[in-house]
């Protein structure tokens, strides 16, 4: 009963303090299709008191020493690894992701607190003597301010440390909204979070969602946005927070184009595809979408596609053995399956239906087995919109150029693979492909805490990208002082 479940607070100025709010989220266990925490749809106010709390943490964690603030993230590393476990369970309790899947995105999240521990070196500026006879020419960097992040549902860890720990680094101060639909392990990592000595304000957690979000954008007081999640509403973000002068990183959706040449090594490449397209079910922005099997390679490749996703046992994350879990919600299960009938009905043909799967322990769970449709025209919705789900759409092709144009008239830049044997195939691919997120063999082009990330065209709405150098970029300002001495 939703009544008997815990309701979420506020981490506001050191202090978890209840929302200002009238409504709430039931937060589900997507596996099990029960509620497990009620999320508040947090106000404005509530955003008002969290940049006031980092506003007055600014300017004593600015001029912290850049070592000390590393020290804090040492400490949030440790306690990371530490609670591994117990996140990677929170994550799979909340998302319904398989526990290894939970385990590697947890993994990723702790990379970017380790590569943000490095930020004494990253935040090096650089100078020149003699810019002039007796004149000297320096550049610092120096913190922005108080930042915010806005983060999607599929990857409740993971994402918000894309920016936290870097952010908290370069000097600012934090304020997060997480995805409503999971909030539980992010106000798990705030309870660690308290455990690193940061001064109160330093970081803030605000739950809630559109109402958070527009006061966010809007907000005089938050000098950055990053955002993750759908394109129609990184798009609102991005013009709305620029709009008021601020900073922005857009993330947005995808549609992820798989590419198989005919001389691609399919023993090896094909469990690698099914867990691009099934992989979290379906639920990554850098899932495959559309396979596309060039010449020969069509039949082949589209069979074993279909061996290989019938194969993938369906269950709670939380169970040895299940290759691919629930669906994040009931909602969500609904759009995933009229997906599936728009296929049929527009005649593309329908290869493996994942529509009457059911996981006979767990009849309450959001579950939807792997569909494949082959003769997929690019025209039709599953062609051409992102589903989000474990839905595979096969488009075959004649050749690489073939290929490209199909890429090239989607919108969507966001990830995208080739498998080959080939290398004079592969480089042509890397060299022209417009998606910023490249597999070579590979089918998750996946963020690399130490690389930056993020997508192109409507898939990414900005400038600079997300972790990597890009973070201590976006996150700092340079300043540029000129001194001459009498
Ligand atoms: P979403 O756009 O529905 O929600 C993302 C965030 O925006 C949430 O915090 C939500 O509360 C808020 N939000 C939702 N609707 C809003 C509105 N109308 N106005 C203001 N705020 C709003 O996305 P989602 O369903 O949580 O996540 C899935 C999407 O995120 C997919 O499209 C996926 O491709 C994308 N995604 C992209 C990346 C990337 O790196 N490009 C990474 C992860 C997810």
């Amino acid at each position: 009963m939703a009544e008997a479940v815990e309701t979420l607070s506020n981490f506001v100025g050191g202090r978890w303090i209840p929302a200002t709010a009238t409504s709430f989220v039931d937060v589900h266990n997507p596996a099990r299709g029960t509620v497990i925490a009620r999320a508040p749809l947090s106000t404005s106010r509530d955003v008002e008191l969290a940049v006031a709390a980092a506003t007055g943490a600014f300017a004593g964690w600015s001029e912290t020493p850049p070592v000390v603030r590393a020290r804090a993230m040492f400490r949030f590393r440790a306690l990371l690894e530490e609670h591994f476990e117990e996140l990677a369970r929170l994550v799979t309790t909340e998302h319904g992701k398989t526990l290894d899947e939970s385990r590697g995105s947890v993994r990723r999240g702790i990379e970017c607190v380790e590569v943000a521990c490095g930020g004494p070196s990253m935040l090096m500026g650089y100078g020149l003597e003699n810019v002039s006879h007796g004149i000297d020419c320096t550049v610092m960097r120096q913190p922005i301010g108080v930042c915010a992040a806005i983060a999607p549902f599929n990857f409740p860890a993971m994402v918000p440390l894309w920016f936290l720990p870097f952010a908290v680094v370069c000097g600012n101060t934090f304020v997060l909204k997480p995805s409503e639909q999971v909030p539980l392990s992010q106000a798990r990592m705030f309870e660690l979070l308290q455990q690193c000595d940061l001064p109160p304000g330093v970081v803030n957690l605000v739950h809630g969602g559109r109402e958070v979000v527009e006061a966010i954008c809007d907000h005089p007081g938050i000098r950055s946005v990053s955002f993750v999640g759908s394109t129609p509403v990184a798009r609102l973000v991005y013009q709305r927070a620029t709009h008021a002068g601020k900073r922005v990183q857009a993330l947005g959706g995808a549609k992820n184009f798989v590419i198989v040449m005919p001389d691609a090594d399919l023993d090896r490449s094909i469990p690698i595809i099914s867990e691009s397209f099934y992989g979290c079910a379906g639920e990554r922005c850098l899932a495959g979408s559309v396979l596309v099997p060039v010449g020969e390679a069509h039949a082949p490749a589209r069979d074993r596609l279909i061996e290989a996703a019938a194969a993938l046992k369906v269950g709670d994350g939380l169970e040895p053995g299940v290759g691919m879990g629930p669906v994040i919600s009931r909602p969500h299960h609904q759009r995933v399956v009229t997906y599936v009938e728009r296929g049929v009905s527009e005649g593309a043909r329908l290869a493996l239906d994942g529509r009457e799967t059911r996981v006979p322990d767990r009849p309450d769970g959001f579950f939807i087995g792997p569909s494949v449709f082959d003769e997929v025209n690019p025209a039709m919705a599953i062609g051409r919109e992102e589903i989000f789900g474990p839905v595979a759409s096969v488009c075959p092709v004649t050749d690489l150029d073939a290929a490209f144009r199909l890429m090239d008239a989607h919108p969507n830049a966001n990830a995208t693979s080739i498998f080959t044997s080939s290398g004079k195939a592969a480089r042509e691919f890397s060299h022209r492909a417009t998606a910023s997120m490249v597999g070579v063999n590979i089918g998750v082009a996946a963020p690399m805490a130490y690389f930056p990330f993020g997508g192109a065209r409507d898939s990414f709405f900005g400038d600079l990208k997300v972790h990597g150098r890009d973070a201590f970029e976006f996150y700092t300002d340079k300043k540029v002082t000129i001194s001459r001495w009498f």
